[in-house]
Formats: C-alpha cells, sequence, structure tokens
C-alpha cells in the first residue's frame, strides 16, 4: 500500500536532500503535514526565494543576493589582500573571526584529479583578472582546506600569482591536517591567519 500522491511525493523531495533516507523523509513529510498553513507557506517560499534570489557575486563568487556583494561593496576593508577560499560557507567561518578586514575569492572546489577538476573548472580565472584589474593588491592568502587537494591547489596558485610579484601566502598550519576551514574553531581561525606563511 501507498502513501497518498501528495505525501509520496512530500517523501521523494526530502529524500533528495544529502543524509536524509526514506524513514527520516517519511517523518519530515508527516511533520510537515502537521504544521499550521502559514508555516508551511512561508518554509515553501523560503525554499524558492533562496534559489531564486540568490547568485554567485559577479566579482568574488561568494553567494549573494546583491551583485557585488556586500563584501566587494565595502570600500572600509582592506583593498590590498585578498583571502581564497573553497566555499562560500568559508568566507562566513574566517569573517566571523573578526580579524581578517580584507576581500575574498571564491573557488567553488579545489583541484582533483581524482574527480576530474582541474583549473577551468574553479574560479580561478576570474581571480586572475581581478589581480591584472587591481594592482593595489599586495597579498593573496590561499585558505584552502589542509587536505592534499586544498595542498596542491594552494601550490597551483602560488605558481600562478607570484610572477606578477604578489605576495601569496597560507594559512598557518594550526589546522589540523584533513580538516575543513568550515569546522574550526575561531581561536584555531584567528591563530591560522596571523601565522600564515609566504609559499
Ligand atoms: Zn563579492
Amino acid at each position: 500500500m501507498q502513501y497518498p500522491q501528495p505525501i509520496e511525493k512530500l517523501i521523494d523531495s526530502y529524500m533528495k536532500l544529502p543524509g536524509i533516507g526514506s524513514k527520516t523523509a517519511t517523518r519530515l513529510a508527516f511533520y510537515t503535514i502537521d504544521m499550521n498553513k502559514d508555516d508551511v507557506a512561508s518554509f515553501a517560499s523560503a525554499l524558492t526565494a533562496a534559489k531564486t534570489q540568490l547568485h554567485y557575486c559577479s566579482i568574488c563568487g561568494n553567494i549573494t543576493d546583491d551583485d557585488p556583494c556586500e563584501i566587494c561593496q565595502d570600500k572600509s576593508r582592506d583593498q590590498s589582500t585578498i583571502l581564497v577560499v573553497e566555499q562560500p560557507k568559508d568566507v562566513m567561518s574566517i569573517d566571523r573571526t573578526n580579524d581578517y578586514h580584507g576581500l575574498y575569492h571564491v573557488l567553488h572546489g579545489v583541484l582533483s584529479p581524482i574527480e576530474g577538476k582541474g583549473p577551468e573548472d574553479l574560479n580561478i580565472e576570474s581571480l586572475i583578472k581581478r589581480l591584472q584589474d587591481h594592482p593595489e593588491v599586495k597579498e593573496v592568502i590561499v585558505a584552502t582546506n589542509a587536505t592534499p587537494e586544498g595542498e596542491s591547489t594552494a601550490q597551483y596558485l602560488a605558481r600562478l600569482i607570484k610572477p606578477a610579484k604578489i605576495k601569496v601566502t597560507r594559512l598557518a598550519h594550526g589546522l589540523a591536517v584533513g580538516s575543513d576551514i568550515e569546522y574550526a574553531d575561531q581561536m584555531t581561525l584567528l591563530k591560522a591567519v596571523e601565522g600564515r606563511t609566504e609559499l
């Protein structure tokens, strides 16, 4: 026996989310049915709005509902430093430390021969163009994760950028090897930014 069609559809939708199996999806579907109408309506519109109103900043690649994003528009920030991260959520993690006041650039991944990800699949071309258009940038801090892919991406960027006489640094190894920026605590991140070393 099957559930009525709308419930089956809802369960299928929840199962599209990462880490949600049929049991959890069924529980969420029934929970949703029990929610009041207004809450369901605002939940549905939040989903749609997140997808339609958000896009990537044309300058840094961060996720934003404005273009350029808030950070790129903020002229009070240090325009001479760009910190490069893998994912938009890393921007939030580092900015929350309140220790770094420069600009950002989001790669949207790392170089990974196994996954067939090359430089052209990452937001690298726009970084190089940005550096060419903005000679005021004196340092690029590569804050990719402390994984083998993160390391080789950092080395690749250093080789690419250094000939332009721009300093390329890497976050200090206060970060545990294999660890993600996203999960590091604020004190570790703060120390990692302060103790960065030149590549
Ligand atoms: Zn931006």
